[in-house]
């Protein structure tokens, strides 16, 4: 069973052949046949399900027609709204309500979208197979013996299993771009300050970005393009609001010029991962577009700055959940001072991952070591940024692979975080510059696992990367 596409379920609405409230139960059930598999949705509440689309079943019977009604959307476990607790898959949030909604969240609720439910991801959003969640792994749609990747698995094999249209992510260094990838489905990190990160629980602020899955383009540009723009509650939102309406109406893409960078293309790429990234560079080219061979010098430093920068960061962010604030707290048996009591729920409330992250932030950051590192980390960030402004003087589009393999089986990484680090060296690149990244599926390995390639282009160029995408999955034969 699958959820039929959004265009189905929106003309079937539109032509009064259904209501929302019969697409709810559509979806409600596909999640209930295949969820127990997969451990992709950690919360779905049926009863608020059906009372939201209701609200949009009166809104439709009342004339009014929104661009996303039809849509049905999961929302990581990351990102707050008023009718679930927003938990980051930690037992430190368990249980924990948000008196006020994401504004990602809430502009696309009020664009017609249906929410069904919360998407697994790895615990505040670190780590690469959302093996480290307090709910268990997201397995993949397409192997159960391979993790969904990470950390948003559960939104990417969610949308890969037809559970439902569209499903939000964040991405701080390839978090929506990597499970997008190992799920063969589509996924945008958007361009730094495009999306309001309101409501969105930090893990590394200058990193992190709200961006969609979706199994075509254009669902993906609709989903973007109702949650962008200016937000008075995110100061580093930008005032730009994107139109993306004749986004894919361009079809040609003679002239472009393809930028091939040669340090994303090395050593350590699985050789069927390699062959279909240059298929796909050779069919733009016989499509008209120019292949450009460039360097860009100081991608290898990405990763040893990314988890500088991002576990500084996330130290500073995830001190407020002592047990005084949020979610658990945990005093010891008899009267206990108040630092037991935040060591025993800071302790205890958190995983083994995310300790590790605050201690090797906490490190960086210290006297005596924040030049070394932090500071270091902040001049290479620099320049990484200077790397792509010089791409972009020669080229209109980076394509690279988005991972050097094309899936990781379960507990494979478990006791080897150094290999899953260096896993993500092809997209925490986009997110130092703070540019756009899109994830677009090309194939299958003879393994049957999806594979991914990554187009990456200058600050607010989504539209780009939206039609030369609609292209590429073209030409790959992966359109739904
Ligand atoms: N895998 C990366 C990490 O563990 C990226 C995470 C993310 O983008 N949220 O930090």
């Amino acid at each position: 069973m699958a959820l039929p596409s959004f265009a189905d379920c929106r003309s079937a609405l539109f032509d009064h052949r259904v209501r929302c409230t019969d697409i709810a139960q559509q979806a409600l059930g596909v999640i209930q046949e295949r969820n127990s598999d997969l451990n992709a949705f950690t919360h779905v509440d049926a009863d608020s399900v059906y009372r939201s689309a209701e609200t949009i079943d009166r809104a439709f019977a009342q004339g009014k027609r929104l661009p996303l009604m039809g849509l049905v959307l999961g929302v990581k476990d990351l990102l707050s709204t008023t009718e679930w607790p927003v938990t980051c898959s930690s037992k430190i949030l368990r249980g924990y309500q948000p008196p006020f909604e994401a504004t990602s969240v809430a502009r696309l609720r009020n664009a017609g979208a249906l929410l069904i439910g919360r998407t697994n991801c790895d615990e505040f959003a670190m780590g690469s197979t959302t093996e480290y969640s307090t709910y268990g792994p997201t397995l993949n749609p397409h192997n159960h013996e391979y993790v969904a990747g990470g950390s948003s698995g559960g939104s990417a094999a969610a949308v890969a299993a037809d559970m439902c249209h569209a499903a939000l992510g964040t991405d701080t260094g390839g978090s929506i771009r990597q499970p997008a990838a190992f799920c063969g489905v589509l996924g945008l990190k958007p361009t730094y300050g495009l999306v309001s990160r309101y409501g969105l629980v930090a893990f590394a602020s200058s990193f992190d970005c709200v961006g969609p899955f979706a199994r075509d383009p254009e669902v993906a540009s609709l989903v973007l393009e109702q949650m962008a723009g200016s937000d008075p509650n995110d100061a580093t939102c930008l005032d730009y609001s994107p139109d993306y309406t004749n986004t894919f109406t361009i079809q040609s893409i003679r002239g472009l010029r393809i930028g091939l960078p040669k340090e994303y293309y090395g050593e350590g790429i699985q050789d069927e991962v390699r062959q279909l990234v240059n298929q796909t560079a050779e069919n733009l080219k016989s499509e008209g577009a120019e292949l450009v061979s460039i360097a860009m010098p100081h991608t290898r430093h990405g990763i040893a700055a990314y988890y500088i920068l991002a576990t500084a960061e996330a130290s500073s962010n995830l001190s407020r959940y002592d047990g005084v604030k949020y979610g658990l707290r945990l005093s010891g048996d008899e009267e206990t001072s108040l630092s037991e009591m935040y060591i025993n729920t800071r302790s205890r409330g958190f995983g083994f991952e995310v300790k590790r992250r605050i201690m090797l932030g906490t490190y960086v950051l210290s006297a005596g070591y924040y030049d070394a590192y932090y500071a270091k980390a902040q001049r290479v960030r620099s320049l990484i940024q200077q790397d792509f402004n010089e791409a972009w003087k020669k080229v209109d589009l980076l394509l690279t692979p988005v991972t050097p393999a094309a899936g990781t089986r379960v507990g494979k990484w478990g006791g080897d975080p150094l290999q899953m680090y260096l896993s993500d060296a092809y997209t925490v690149t986009a997110n130092l510059a703070g540019t756009p990244g899109l994830s677009l599926p090309v194939g299958i390995t003879a393994d049957g696992l999806p594979v991914g390639v990554q187009l990456i282009g200058a600050p607010l160029s989504e539209s780009r990367l939206f039609a030369t995408g609609k292209k590429i999955m073209e030409l790959a034969g992966t359109m739904p």
